[in-house]
């Protein structure tokens, strides 16, 4: 087994389609390599040799002569010596897994110092930066792989500079960082029991064992499990000669994206910092300067367009080669030593649903990418992010402070101070926006929770910024306006004091900081160019997307998300308005026909209007409409009043109507009276609905307009049900069409909601112009889970006994089989019949990929969904 793979200086070994042996930044770094990139030279251990360590525990017998082999060929690409007195080789070890786990596992910088290196080092003309590379070394050596307090041996500088009286870390000499290096090696010594480890081979071999270990840390096991990743996968070491962004004024470290991360602008982004190493500008304690002045720079900003030219258009000449390699906007690090530039890496950027789609857009019509590709590039938590409310800036506003407009959206919410806080206050149905000096991994689950955060120092690519934007998380980083006091409070521009509980507003697309809570108004869609990808998912869309509305306004709401139709519009909900519930009330309660028909009448009309709203609203598209089919008991009056009410309007004494309340109780309503057992029992009830339907559909016909009703009878279990309310459906249409000398085309259907409709589809087709899917009541009758009492379903997924929720994703292996099976059967019988899908499955995407895959026509769901649909239903189109 091969476990070993070399890159850089003229080698590749490996390449980009590696990804799951050699991770995703060893498989670039081939990748790199290969076109000829100027990528510091090294090699990376596979994935597959740290799941070997992981099973054995032990590193694996051989490996460590390999690593030797492997350094030798790295020497000769640098032209230094690993461990030599006088040109030392330094290595870099870092981690990487197949996916990006940004700061998730441990990596060692400056590997092969040691007292002597040390020297070599400096010899290079600066004694202060070598002494200073050294101390770093020991820092993060002490804390990654000897397990040691990183903190102990922060302060061991921090005291002499105190003493020293110096304020920033560069008043440091290299006498100075000479005597802390041996202070902290004799700290470790001391808490070791042993002498620090100086032999660089040895120092190797402790930190490719620190990064195979720190895959099972519990941040990066935290993590996978919050973005479903596999813990068998293992995670890469990428060994590789250090350069040195910090050898000098001549030197610099950077990160830049091909594009504008937070809103897609095709400007080269990013920033940069002289005499610094890469961790100084990730953990944003001094703040960087932008690369161009595309990019926002202030006067006395030095953009490194400036400062360094040469490098600069060699790194716009890398930025052109990779997007055209790699058709996607990339993220990239680079160094510069001694004025000569290095990619430290390159992988595909994260960024804001605002910029995923300007993206797309954008490398569509520049003909680097296609429209499938395109709509592939985006995803729900895109799209969500754009349909994100914003702040209201019309409304008067107290702005205490601003900061970097890190990741757009906005949140309003109580000020907590650590992430511990945030999910305790969340629990406790508070929403909470988090407030710290800067964010670590170790904030990860109080960020995730948080409905906005705001830092205190960092830049656009800190953690906190990088983190909030991958999670669509609004975030204002950066902002220097404002000090952090521990966990008691924050004081803005040394005036405003914002204490732990106060509400404030965060606008992340602007960055500014606001006192209380500010109205929020809806995302405005228009120029963002999604209308592009959803038409572009429409056209490659083999499925419709409909929606489920009950109300004109819904409806409206629905065909401007661009909705083809209602396919579900649930008629009991209108019967809870205004004093309709009254007259449904006595219809249910009447005990005898002449009774009910005077509620129905009174209904008739009520209804009559609504779908009259409805089908002007969706004019020129299917409407369906699904008669009555929650449990009676749904509308019964528990109250006293509500029962005096109901009894003063059907004219009998109150003790009548409880009697009958008492009477119609269920033990378990949803399994009771209900769906069409409603239709069959009360057949004028489905019969007052039909004709209101038509007369609502003839109404709109004769205004001009295009009504296309389609009737739908749910909760059928055997053929007969539908079999007989069909013969009352057209009976009725045929009545009102008498009535009123015209005719209207219309669709008369069922819903599948029970595993017996899926089984005996065939027999029940013969009777169905279309099916659609009730996939809540069929999850719930498949599984024998209550949709309302599942509460247990957190634990079930908890302990991994189901992976996802049943009621948010299709469960295929079960309820899945009955729509696979149901649709088959329906199609046996009519080979055209029109399938859809109206549970709230219909809004997610995986579910949606699935229905696609068994042939479905069409998916509905609420109005708020439709774009994410209609993006799922031409991904799984393209898939
Ligand atoms: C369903 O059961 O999936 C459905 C759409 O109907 P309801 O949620 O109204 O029961
Ligand atoms: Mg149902």
């Amino acid at each position: 087994m091969k476990r070993i793979y070399a890159f850089g200086g003229g080698t590749a070994e490996g390449s980009a389609t590696m990804k799951n042996l050699l991770g995703g930044k060893g498989a670039n770094l081939a990748e790199m390599s290969s076109l000829g990139l100027p990528v510091p030279p090294g090699f990376t251990i596979t994935t597959e040799c740290c799941v070997e360590y992981l099973q054995a525990e032990t590193m694996p017998a051989g490996l460590m002569d390999e690593i030797e082999a492997a350094v030798s060929g790295t020497e000769k690409d640098m032209g230094k010596l690993f461990g030599d007195a006088d040109n030392p080789l330094l290595l870099s070890v870092r981690s990487g897994a197949r996916v990006s786990m940004p700061g998730m596992m441990d990596t060692v910088l400056n590997l092969g110092l040691n007292d002597t290196t040390v020297q070599g080092l400096a010899k290079g003309g600066d004694e202060r930066f070598a002494w200073d590379s050294y101390r770093r070394f020991v820092t993060m050596y002490a804390d990654v792989v000897l397990g040691l307090s990183r903190h102990a041996f922060e302060k061991l500088a921090e005291d002499l500079k105190a003493e020293k009286g110096y304020t920033v870390d560069t008043d440091m000499t290299a006498d100075d960082w000479k005597l802390v290096v041996g202070q902290m090696k004799a700290l470790a010594a001391d808490e070791l029991g042993h002498a620090w480890p100086d032999d660089p081979m040895e120092q190797l071999a402790g930190a490719v064992e620190a990064v195979f270990r720190s895959w099972n840390t519990p941040r990066a096991v935290f993590y996978r499990n919050s973005n479903g990743f596999a813990h068998d996968w293992g995670t890469a070491v990428n060994v590789q000669a250090m350069v040195f962004g910090n050898a000098g004024d001549d030197c610099a470290t950077g990160v830049a994206f091909t594009r504008d991360p937070s809103n897609g602008a095709a400007i080269f982004y990013g920033e940069y910092l002289i005499n610094a190493q890469g961790e100084d500008v990730v953990a944003g304690i001094r703040t960087p300067q932008p690369l161009n002045r595309l990019n926002e720079a202030t006067e006395d900003q030095v953009t490194l367009e400036e400062a360094m030219p040469v490098a600069y258009a060699e790194l716009v000449e890398i930025h052109n080669k990779l997007e055209q390699h790699y058709k996607d906007m990339q993220d990239l690090e680079f160094t510069i030593e001694n004025d000569r530039l290095f990619i430290l890496q390159t992988r595909t950027g994260k960024r804001t649903g605002a910029a995923a789609v300007r993206i797309a857009v954008d490398m569509v019509s520049e003909g680097l990418i296609d429209e499938a590709e395109a709509i592939k590039r985006i995803d729900e938590g895109h799209l969500t992010q754009l349909l994100h409310p914003r702040v209201d800036d019309t409304a008067p506003k107290t702005v205490i402070a601003s900061g970097l407009a890190a990741s757009p959206g906005a949140a309003v919410g109580k000020v907590v101070f650590t992430a511990d806080e945030a999910v305790a206050m969340v629990e406790a149905g508070e929403t909470v926006v988090l407030v710290r000096e800067e964010t670590s991994p170790e904030d990860i689950h109080g960020m995730d929770v948080a409905a906005g955060i705001l830092t205190q120092r960092g830049g656009a690519t800190s953690h906190a910024a990088v983190v909030a934007r991958g999670m669509g998380r609004c975030c204002v980083a950066g902002c220097a306006d404002i000090v952090v006091h521990g966990n008691q409070n924050f004081v803005a521009k040394g005036e405003v004091t914002v204490n732990k509980g106060d509400v404030i507003t965060l606008n992340g697309t602007t960055g500014e900081v606001m006192l209380g809570a500010m109205p929020l108004v809806d995302s405005s869609l228009a120029d963002s160019g999604l209308d592009h990808i959803l038409q572009w998912a429409d056209e490659l869309a083999r499925m419709k997307v409909r929606a489920n509305a009950d109300t004109p306004k819904d409806a409206k709401i629905a065909r401007e998300f661009g909705a083809t139709g209602i396919g579900l519009c649930r008629t009991e909900h209108m019967f809870f308005e205004g004093d309709r519930i009254t007259a449904v009330r006595e219809m249910i309660l009447a005990d005898d026909s002449e009774a009910q028909e005077r509620a129905l009448e009174k209904l008739y009309p009520m209804q009559r209007g609504d779908f009259v709203g409805i089908f002007t609203a969706m004019e020129g598209l299917p409407v369906t409409v699904r008669l009555l089919d929650p449990p009676l008991h749904e509308f019964l009056p528990h109250e006293d009043a509500d029962m005096a009410v109901v009894a003063e309007a059907m004219g009998v004494p109150k003790e009548k109507i409880a009697e009958r309340c008492e009477a119609l109780k269920e033990f378990n309503p949803m399994m009771g009276h209900r769906g069409c057992r409603l239709g069959i029992t009360h057949p004028a009830l489905y019969a007052m609905q039909v004709r209101a339907i038509l007369d609502a559909a003839l109404d709109v016909k004769e205004a001009g307009h295009d009504a296309r009703p389609e009737i739908m009878i749910p909760l059928v279990g055997h053929k007969r049900e539908l079999e007989v309310l069909r013969a009352l459906t057209m009976k009725t249409a045929e009545e009102v069409f008498e009535r009123r000398g015209d005719r209207i085309d219309f669709l008369c259907g069922t819903m599948i909601e029970l595993p017996r409709a899926a089984l005996t589809a065939d027999r029940i087709a013969e009777y169905a112009d279309f099916f659609s899917y009730g996939t809540n009541d069929l999850t719930q009758t498949t599984f024998g889970y209550s949709r309302d009492d599942a509460r247990f379903l957190k634990d079930y997924v908890d302990q991994e006994i189901l992976p996802v929720d049943p009621f948010v994703q299709i469960d295929a292996d079960g309820v899945g089989v009955l729509v696979r099976t149901g649709t088959q059967l329906g199609r046996k019988t009519k080979p055209n019949l029109k399938v859809g899908i109206c549970g709230e499955h219909g809004g997610n995407p995986a579910s949606i990929e699935f229905v696609h895959g068994v042939g479905l026509d069409y998916v509905s769901c609420s109005p708020f969904r439709v774009p994410v649909a209609r993006l799922a239903a031409g991904q799984a189109a393209v898939k």
